[in-house]
């Protein structure tokens, strides 16, 4: 599998070979700026596709579970849809995992009060959720996660142990501070894309078709539409059976410190 470390060294131990072979006259110069192009592409690949586990180790699904579950998350809360949200998981009796962000989480601080109690798990998806998250230096992106940690310890009295990145995105600065905040990287392998597909029917179909045991599945807490794809996939979910866990449950892995 790809990893940062590795790949680092064989391209700069390709990039002194290619130097060597052009000053020796053997080598065209185009053929460096090749390897430099190709390495800054699978840079920018492992960067935005969290699953390859390029910069950081990212638990994106538990195919091994021994039941016929699923784990339904829920980005970028708490907002005014999130109490509705939780009204269905318990109407259908299904758990989940909410990764909310900070600053979200003071102006809704009151949902997170109930949600520990009701079975569901409380995971750090940043203060600000910055569209600048693959640029912040290690202190940065450090003080977006601690910040999270310290408003979510103060109203629940738990410290998550469950972090998600922004958009998914990872590289050196980010894999840094998760080590520093001794966070598991949690990712997704069904990506509903409810926050930019208009279509009820399509993101439902886009989930379904995606849909296998284990799965850890992307949705967002932040719009009437998904909602209404969340009551028409857990009634789904029921006539076949099919269970929803949180993350930590599914990966089998602690969800607070
Ligand atoms: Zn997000």
């Amino acid at each position: 599998m790809l990893r940062h470390k590795y790949i680092k060294w064989f391209f700069i131990a390709l990039l002194i070979f290619l130097w060597y072979a052009y000053f020796s006259g053997k080598l065209p110069l185009f053929l460096i700026f090749i390897a430099i192009l190709f390495w800054l592409g699978i840079t920018a690949w492992g960067s935005f596709d969290i699953r390859l586990n390029y910069f950081v180790k990212a638990n994106s699904s538990n195919k091994k579970f021994n039941r016929n579950v699923v784990a339904l998350t829920f980005d970028d809360g708490p907002t005014e849809v999130t109490s509705e949200i939780l009204n269905l998981l318990e109407k259908y009796n299904q758990r989940a995992t909410f990764f909310f962000i900070g600053k979200q989480i003071e102006k809704y601080p009151e949902i997170l009060k109930n949600i520990v109690g009701q079975g569901h798990t409380i995971a750090n998806h940043t203060y600000s959720h910055t569209n600048k998250m693959g640029f912040l230096s290690k202190k940065e992106v450090d003080n977006e996660i601690a910040s999270t940690q310290n408003i979510i310890q103060q109203i629940t009295g738990k410290i998550p142990n469950l972090f998600r990145p922004p958009f998914g995105v990872t590289n050196p600065n980010i894999a840094w501070a998760c080590k520093e905040n001794r966070v598991e990287v949690i990712g997704w392998n069904v990506r509903s894309l409810d926050t930019v597909i208009t279509s009820e029917d399509k993101i439902l179909s886009r989930i379904l078709d995606r849909f296998e045991k284990g799965s850890i599945i992307l949705l967002h807490d932040t719009s009437t539409k998904t909602l209404n794809v969340l009551e028409r996939l857990l009634i789904t979910m029921e006539k076949k059976q099919i269970q929803s866990v949180t993350v930590d449950e599914l990966l089998n892995i602690k969800a607070y410190k």
